[in-house]
């Protein structure tokens, strides 16, 4: 690391710097998040990013630009379209929010190095991610390589996860979730019908680049954060909506984004945990 290590977290850090470094973070955050909004919509649409200018999804009228101002608007309009009443969607606030939030988390927890930088990025990816394969239940492929790419800078930047130990990690959850899928899939197709799914060949290349990115232990804790996050939201989506199909991919989303910050840690405290259990 270099000697930029411990600038948020020291003695000389004063409380009002923490809070103006993380407050320009957290309005950084929701402007990315309000892209990132376009990006989840227009991406399976295969519509340009940046071409047409964002209009209401009811009436068709071109939002005006007091009304793009990240969460702040979509609170100010009461969640409603300005021209025709209509209302907005709360997912456009949430995704923007919860992408300033993960910057504030992730700057607070890695502190102000290049190693928060990428993971940032990394983050807002797997929003997309997340939400793309909650709507579409497909895993952008594309995302999944830039965020397969990213994993050569914090390599570089990061010299305690070794290149060996990204490759081991690029497979050792990708494989079995690839047997798992190929031996399961006409199992299940055949018990509960010919769209239900099973671990899809989008979650297994997601953790082979989560892999990359986070090393062995922290893919592994990852990993299991997302299969106890999939049981539970499968339950709470079951008793909500009354279907039982759902995608898995947002679910392993949350579990590399946990990785991501304490991925090792909680691995270090699981294992001496299982050194010396009751102690
Ligand atoms: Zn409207």
């Amino acid at each position: 690391m270099t000697g930029f290590k411990n600038m948020l977290h020291n003695e000389f850090t004063e409380l009002p710097f923490q809070l103006t470094f993380l407050g320009m973070i957290f309005i950084l955050g929701i402007c990315i998040g309000s892209f990132l909004n376009v990006v989840i919509i227009r991406l399976p649409r295969g519509e340009s990013l940046i071409k047409r200018s964002s209009h209401c999804m009811t009436c068709g009228t071109k939002i005006r630009p007091i009304d793009m101002i990240p969460v702040f608007s979509w609170l100010f309009l009461r969640g409603k379209c300005h021209s025709c009443g209509e209302k907005i969607s709360p997912r456009y606030p949430i995704v923007e929010a919860l992408n300033g939030a993960l910057y504030v988390l992730t700057f607070w927890v890695l502190d102000i190095n290049a190693e928060a930088i990428i993971t940032c990025i990394i983050m807002s990816l797997l929003v997309v991610v997340g939400f793309m394969d909650w709507d579409t239940m497909e895993i952008n492929e594309i995302i999944l390589t830039v965020i397969l790419l990213l994993a050569v800078p914090l390599a570089l930047f990061t010299s305690e996860i070794t290149i060996i130990n990204r490759i081991i990690g690029a497979f050792v959850i990708s494989v079995p979730f690839f047997l798992i899928g190929e031996i399961s899939r006409p199992i299940i197709r055949k018990k509960f019908g010919e769209d239900f799914r099973a671990i899809e060949l989008g979650d297994t290349l997601l953790m082979l680049t989560a892999g990359a990115v986070l090393g062995t232990k922290a893919v592994i804790v990852s990993t299991l954060i997302g299969i106890v996050a999939a049981a539970l939201g499968g339950v709470i989506n079951k008793m909500v909506s009354g279907e039982s199909k759902f995608a898995f991919g947002p679910f392993l989303a949350i579990g590399i984004a946990i990785g991501l910050l304490w991925g090792n840690e909680i691995a270090d405290w699981y294992i001496g945990f299982l050194k010396n259990p009751l102690q």
